[in-house]
């Protein structure tokens, strides 16, 4: 990803990046081939990367941060994906780090997290209570807090998503790109990319961004449909567990980009999502369920609507299936 680095806020000759790196990012871009649907759909298979999720995009830019601005040790709070991305970077860059998680969490991301050499702490409790530990810990040590959520260098790190797939089509912007949502990492960093592209006049349109969130936890979703600010919600429980997130701290700035992109929000439930996981490993592509919420989405918008996209429509992958079979 660091093909990039003239538009991320690194130095040009950063050694950092040459030390840092693990070979994340230009994941491949592949038609999705079997007839499914008559549109011409591409996926970005962006579970190929070091720890097998696309949060090794922001993990990598957030830690390179962390060695410029000086941090001797590192806090982050994450379950997931993210919690194992920067563990991993961290341990590359031999800077100690605890990572703050759910005391439920998944016991395979988190055998992940102590293998990278951090220290795994278990709070009771929310996602935001895993938050609020991690904060008064970065508050009372003076650690850097590496948090994918609240730091924007994350999100610095995800814009290369959007910047290899304009490459990939041939410096061009897709019509859209369909893309789980959370706390909103990808989607804002996608956002990000093709608004900079625009305003530079690379390309003529930004492409619409399809939020898509679980049915069982859609604050964002539920803002979107109803036009105003987004609130907490109670999350009801999902196989797309790396989306359930029932206080997105950026949700309103999500709603912002997706209208600015002519967009729109689409919540799966699970069965749709358990769908097309299969669907999707019957063609070799083995996700976990959050990362096969896209492609239910797109199912669903090519069977309900008159939705005819004039050009390619893609897809992030963006977690491996191995994590969670
Ligand atoms: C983190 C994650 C997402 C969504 O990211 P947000 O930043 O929460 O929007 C999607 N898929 C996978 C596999 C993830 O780990």
């Amino acid at each position: 990803m660091w093909r990039y680095r003239e538009a991320l806020p690194v130095g040009p000759a950063d050694a950092v990046v040459e030390t840092l790196s693990m070979g994340e990012g230009m994941t491949s871009l592949i038609p999705q081939p079997n007839g499914n649907v008559d549109i011409d759909v591409r996926l970005k298979v962006d579970f190929l990367m070091p720890t097998s999720s696309y949060k090794d995009r922001g993990a990598a830019m957030l830690v390179a941060h962390a060695i410029r601005v000086g941090a001797r040790q590192l806090i982050a709070d994450s379950s997931g994906n993210a919690g194992t991305a920067i563990s991993a970077y961290a341990g590359r860059a031999g800077l100690p780090c605890t990572v703050f998680v759910r005391a439920d969490s998944s016991a395979k991301k988190l055998a992940q997290m102590r293998s990278h050499g951090a220290t795994v702490v278990e709070v009771p409790g929310t996602r935001e209570d895993a938050a609020a530990a991690a904060m008064a810990a970065v508050e009372s040590t003076h650690s850097f807090y590496a948090s994918h959520v609240f730091n924007p260098f994350f999100i610095e790190g995800t814009k290369t998503f959007g910047y290899e797939v304009w490459e990939q089509l041939g410096w061009a912007a897709p019509e859209a790109i369909v893309v789980p949502v959370g706390n909103g990492t990808l989607v804002l960093g996608a956002a990000r990319a093709f608004e900079e592209l625009l305003a530079s006049g690379e390309i003529g349109h930004l492409p619409r961004l399809i939020a898509v969130q679980a049915a069982g936890c859609a604050p964002i979703a539920r803002g979107f449909e109803a036009g105003t600010p987004v609130v907490a919600v109670a999350n009801e429980g999902t196989i797309a567990d790396g989306i359930a997130i029932a206080v997105p701290a950026r949700g309103d700035q999500i709603i912002e980009a997706v209208r600015r992109s002519g967009g729109a929000f689409v919540t799966v439930d699970d069965d749709e999502t358990r769908a097309a996981m299969d669907n999707l490993a019957r063609q070799g592509l083995f996700v976990e369920p959050t990362a096969a919420t896209p492609w239910a989405a797109l199912l669903r918008l090519c069977e309900d609507s008159s939705w005819r996209p004039l050009g390619p429509v893609v897809l992030p992958l963006t977690g491996s299936g191995l994590k969670a079979a």
